[in-house]
């Protein structure tokens, strides 16, 4: 006679359970917790585990997990966890911690019994409906490059009402150039981006690409709350850099897993392909993309695009190193002169990685006092970007990555004084804070003769 263990913390389903189960000809044997339950399972090694999923002393996730962890040290038996919700982020979290199958009460003992005596292998029973094909949308030649902002902050989203005018969302940056969508960071600022997308696409799918510079939060905790990737005829393709510790499909992924969020990222619907960058050079479309690694901890990339109306280079966090080196609290080596040279040098490359930039979108989170306490953060400030900003002769400069403490009033007073330096250097550098909502249109480049 075959021995089935039956846990579940509800009395009365566990005995009208174990009832069917006696008749269907199975030994049973019965535990109200989890606990005792996997004590069972150990001790009996029985051909089937029936499990309940919410349970106060040990959950069925963690009963999967603990018989499945023995491994070879037992006969693994089928593992069939019950729940009284059907959740599909549920269902998938307990087959991959080793349910067998997943049954949501209330059932019958016939439907109990045929699951039990099945032999197939483990399986999700999720079907995708098929999607019909439609083209994707194109959008019109003849529009200039431009660039929207619609997520401007530093660090964590801070609405409320000292941020109305420049916005509390996090770093998101749509641009449409030579037919592409490119998006640059999925901050929270990446939600309303997504609703305006599908508001105006409405059936028709869309192609977009995600550029991430890095796998800070405020650059990726957007990404779950947006509505095109939920639509299964969208195809959505994001590009980065692998992180410090992890690669960058997996960090995407582990932010959608069961206890932060209800939607796996395996079961977005839209077509998603996550792809590590290897090279600091490539094109989305028409546009070419160089790519720079920055200053700032872990790894984080700056992204400058090449349209055919000029280039935007977007550095939303970044610590320029000869400041952070030069400062009696920063990062001091043996030797202070060389590391002081070779911190001018790898400025020196983000000058030259800038060069003649149309645009530029860059980390400005502190004053030069608020920096004095903020140095090895990853983070600059106005003096330093406008300094940068002139000795790369940008034509246009937007700060950016605003602090979560500053407001509206601050980071007007902060664009004054940027505007100031500027002027005090005598040079024509357009100066503007970043503010969600802000669009900036690219001026085409004139013909040649
Ligand atoms: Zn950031
Ligand atoms: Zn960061």
């Amino acid at each position: 006679m075959k021995t089935v263990v039956l846990i579940d913390d509800d009395t009365s389903f566990r005995k009208l359970m174990g009832k069917w189960l006696t008749v269907a000809g199975w030994n049973v044997l019965e535990a109200g917790d989890g606990e005792d339950g996997i004590q069972l399972a150990l001790a009996h090694q029985p051909a089937a585990v029936i499990c309940d999923l919410l349970m106060a002393r040990c959950n069925g996730f963690q009963v999967c997990r603990s018989i499945r962890e023995q491994g070879a040290n037992i006969q693994q038996p089928r593992i069939i966890v019950t729940s009284g919700s059907g959740y599909a982020t549920d269902q998938q979290s307990a087959m991959e911690v080793g349910a067998d199958e997943y049954l949501i009460k209330p059932f019958k003992g016939d439907d109990l019994i045929r699951i039990l005596e099945r032999q197939s292998a483990r399986q999700i029973s999720i079907a995708a409906a098929p999607v019909p094909h439609k083209a994707p949308a194109s959008l019109p030649a003849d529009q200039p490059p431009r660039l929207k902002f619609w997520g401007v902050r530093g660090s964590i989203p801070t609405p409320g009402p000292s941020t109305v005018q420049y916005g509390g969302n996090t770093s998101c940056v749509e641009v449409r150039a030579d037919g592409e969508i490119i998006i640059l960071d999925a901050g929270s600022g990446i939600r309303r981006l997504g609703l305006a997308l599908a508001k105006e696409f409405k059936d028709q799918p869309v192609e977009l690409t995600l550029l991430i510079t890095h796998t800070h939060w405020d650059h990726i905790q957007g990404f779950p709350f947006f509505v095109p990737a939920y639509n299964p005829q969208n195809k959505l393709r994001i590009l980065g850099y692998e992180g410090a510790r992890k690669g960058l499909y997996s960090t995407l992924t582990h932010q959608m897993e069961s206890p932060y969020f209800p939607v796996s990222l395996q079961h977005v619907p839209a077509n998603i392909d996550v792809t590590e960058l290897k090279e600091f050079e490539f094109h989305v479309g028409k546009v070419r993309v160089q790519a720079t690694f920055v200053n700032h901890p872990g790894v984080c990339a700056g992204y400058r695009l090449f349209t055919s109306a000029g280039s935007i280079a977007y550095l939303p966090d970044n610590e320029p190193f000869q400041r952070m080196r030069s400062h009696p609290g920063g990062q001091q080596t043996s030797d202070r002169l060389e590391a002081l040279n070779y911190a001018s040098d790898q400025d020196q490359k983000i000058i030259e990685f800038l060069k003649d930039a149309d645009v530029l979108i860059i980390d400005s989170q502190y004053d030069d006092a608020e920096y004095q306490s903020h140095v090895g953060w990853g983070h600059g400030c106005v003096e330093d970007v406008v300094a940068l900003a002139l000795f790369a002769k940008v034509k246009q400069l937007f700060l950016f990555h605003h602090d979560p403490d500053h407001d509206d009033n601050q980071i007007s007073k902060m664009l004054g004084w940027a505007r100031q330096l500027v002027a005090m250097q005598g040079e024509t550098l357009a100066v503007d804070a970043a503010r969600e909502g802000l669009e900036y249109v690219l001026q085409p480049l004139p013909a040649k003769l």
